[in-house]
């Protein structure tokens, strides 16, 4: 989670996208904070609905496949009828819960979900800590101001995969905001989670935080990938709801001045 004064603005939804799609569709419907990108059947190129949900505003992605249908819930922070209704409108079969790391704000629909869902909850090894840990979890959820409801109960790993349907999930460990903060790469989108925001950051002055470690994730891990990658980050801080790397190659100021000023 991440404090910035900024906050979301539902009205810039409306916004052009400097980096729309020549080959992907994307259309919003800004008074439902809910907006849709159309995947390539057969291409790794997923469905993409994001929405905003829950009291800190999270962007929750429903990915699919295009051709079976199938998807994953990455980080429902809440509103968990919202995501159903989501669910039935567009016929897609949740698989699974992921989560981009372990802060409350990101999990909170986790256990409603996963008992209407019948699904299992995906969270990096060190973020499970927030859980098994009661001394790291109580000072996290009082830093937070939230409680959070149980752990996980499947393990990420830097470099798995997860299929879904005839799409394929990578999970990148990208320590920094938490140590087990986590993106989703699923073919050219990045869901960044509170590890990069459109032209911000995550707060690294959180329970396991470190601002070196989360740049050299971005750096290392974040960086080296394609530049028209779309960046779908953890919250809508930014003036528009996704970027791309290039675009925060040369507007992030964490990027121009900590990573690449120093090349
Ligand atoms: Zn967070
Ligand atoms: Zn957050």
């Amino acid at each position: 989670m991440n404090f910035s004064p900024r906050g979301f603005n539902k009205n810039l939804i409306n916004f052009a996208f400097p980096f729309r799609r020549t080959q992907n569709e994307t259309h919003c419907c800004p008074e439902e904070h809910v907006l849709f990108q159309q995947g390539a059947i057969m291409s790794n190129q997923p469905d993409i609905i994001q929405t905003v949900t829950g009291a800190y505003q999270v962007n929750t992605y429903i990915v699919s496949c295009p051709e079976t249908k199938a998807c994953v819930l990455i980080d429902p922070g809440g509103d968990a009828e919202k995501i159903l209704q989501l669910l039935r409108e567009n016929v897609l079969q949740a698989q699974c819960i992921l989560n981009t790391h372990g802060h409350a704000d990101h999990i909170l629909a986790n256990m409603e979900l996963k008992k209407a869902l019948d699904v299992s909850v995906g969270m990096h090894r060190e973020d499970v800590l927030f859980f098994s840990r009661p001394d790291i979890r109580k000072k996290s959820e009082k830093e937070l101001g939230l409680t959070a409801p149980g752990a996980a109960d499947r393990v990420l790993e830097d470099g798995e995969i997860i299929k879904v349907g005839t799409v394929e999930i990578q999970v990148l460990h990208t320590p920094g905001h938490t140590p087990g903060s986590v993106c989703f790469l699923v073919g050219d989108n990045l869901f960044t989670g509170d590890t990069l925001f459109v032209g911000d950051v995550g707060r690294t002055d959180l329970t396991g935080g470190s601002l070196q470690t989360l740049l050299q994730s971005i750096k290392e891990k974040i960086l080296v990938l394609p530049k028209e990658t779309t960046v779908w980050p953890g919250h809508n801080y930014g003036e528009t709801p996704t970027s791309t790397l290039a675009w925060e190659m040369k507007e992030n100021p964490y990027i121009t001045d900590f990573i690449l000023a120093e090349e």
